[in-house]
């Protein structure tokens, strides 16, 4: 793997362990791998390597950080914005006092790395790097916990009729309840797209919401929409036939991305690493009418995590593949597919912060990974 010789040099400092060590104590993980290692040296100088490994994953005023560090509140705010301009570090302000926490490597600090749409040489050199450390047991992490982070919204106009909707279940009501919202690039596209794989989908149409957002265009990773703007490009997104993923809780959501199976790094824990269950559910699941089906084929194509498949006499579903998000629906020209609702789906943990909790507590339950 071609690694600039400044990272080079870097690599095997004790101090991108102790930082690796440090993000792998996320719910999320950081598993050990030499890509991961030329990762952490490409993004951090030595120096901001040393504090990010004593960060903390909550926001932390910075007088406290100092002092837990023992290091002047000056210096020690000029690494931690010099991160926070790279997305390595989440910073906020809050009654004028400077708040920071270190990211998680997902979600974090890799989708930062490409929401810029950069095509620098660094840029095609972490892109082949982050590639890598997917396939080199990364990828295994992100999509193989207990409770998956991601989940499905399922495309709100093939709901049906007469069913009881959750809040969280309307993508709609995701966007006009968000305190902030802004719009980003698809960084995982953009990341195929450096590879030379990108599969031509729409690259703006990636959405954050709240405190991350404010970060995320306060530091030119995002821009602000209005909802109407946001509105518009989950239309996009629709007509492109790309799964909307948000995180897996009911409240306070980060994210709502618009993905595709060939480069996502949810999806691909399903298309790539055949782990079904790397995103919950959207608490619906297709309904396949075979009396109304033409057997013209093109819900196969549009079904992102192959659950449909061609057949002697038609077209067969595999329920336990379908992830509920209702694109099938929107290109079916006779409505032999339509969506009712998955039994026994548990209602998602309320807050980012109780998902975090529980994958925690799921993960030392595995003993750490
Ligand atoms: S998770 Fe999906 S929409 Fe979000 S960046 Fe990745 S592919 Fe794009
Ligand atoms: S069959 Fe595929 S496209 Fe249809 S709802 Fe299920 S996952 Fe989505
Ligand atoms: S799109 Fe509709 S009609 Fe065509 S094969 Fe699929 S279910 Fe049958």
């Amino acid at each position: 793997m071609e690694v600039s010789r400044t990272t080079k040099e870097r690599v095997g400092l004790p101090v991108y362990r102790e930082l690796r060590e440090r993000l792998d104590e996320f719910p999320l993980g950081a598993p050990p791998h030499e890509s991961l290692d030329e990762i952490l040296a490409e993004l951090f100088t030595p120096e901001e390597a040393a504090v990010a490994a004593h960060l903390p994953a909550l926001p932390t005023p910075l007088p406290e950080l100092a002092s837990r560090l023992g290091m002047k509140p000056e210096p020690l705010q000029a690494v931690c914005e010099a991160m926070a301009d790279k997305g390595l570090v989440f910073a906020a302000v809050r009654d004028g006092v400077p708040f920071y926490s270190l990211m998680p490597l997902v979600p974090g600090i890799f989708e930062l790395q490409f929401m810029k749409a950069e095509t620098t040489p660094r840029a095609m050199r972490l892109a082949r790097l982050f590639n890598t450390y997917y396939y080199a047991g990364w990828g295994r992490s992100l999509t193989t916990t207990t409770t998956p982070w991601p989940r499905v919204v399922v495309v709100e106009r093939q709901i049906p009729a007469g069913v009881e909707v959750l809040p969280y279940e309307r993508v709609s009501e995701l966007i006009r309840t968000a305190r902030s919202l802004a719009l980003t690039n698809c960084y995982c596209r953009h990341e195929a797209n450096l590879l030379g794989e990108g599969c031509g989908a729409p690259l703006d149409v990636c959405m954050v919401f709240g405190r991350f957002a404010d970060f995320c265009v306060e530091r030119g990773f995002a821009w602000r929409v209005d909802v109407d703007g946001a509105m518009a490009a989950l239309d996009r997104a629709e007509e492109a036939g790309l799964v909307h993923i948000t995180d897996n809780c009911q409240q306070r959501l980060n994210f709502l991305c618009n993905c595709c199976g060939c480069c996502c790094g949810i999806l691909r824990g399903i298309t790539k690493l055949d782990r079904p269950t790397a995103v919950a559910s959207s608490g619906y699941i297709v309904a396949h009418d075979k009396d109304e089906c033409t057997a013209c084929g093109v819900c196969v194509e549009r079904c992102h995590v192959g659950a449909i498949e061609e057949t002697d006499d038609g077209v067969r579903v595999d329920l336990d593949r379908c992830i509920g998000c209702g694109l099938c629906n929107l290109v079916c020209p006779t409505g032999a597919l339509t969506m009712r609702r998955r039994d026994g789906v548990e209602p998602p943990p309320r807050t980012w912060r109780e998902l975090q909790m529980r994958m925690l507590a799921e993960k030392a339950g595995r003993g750490g990974r």
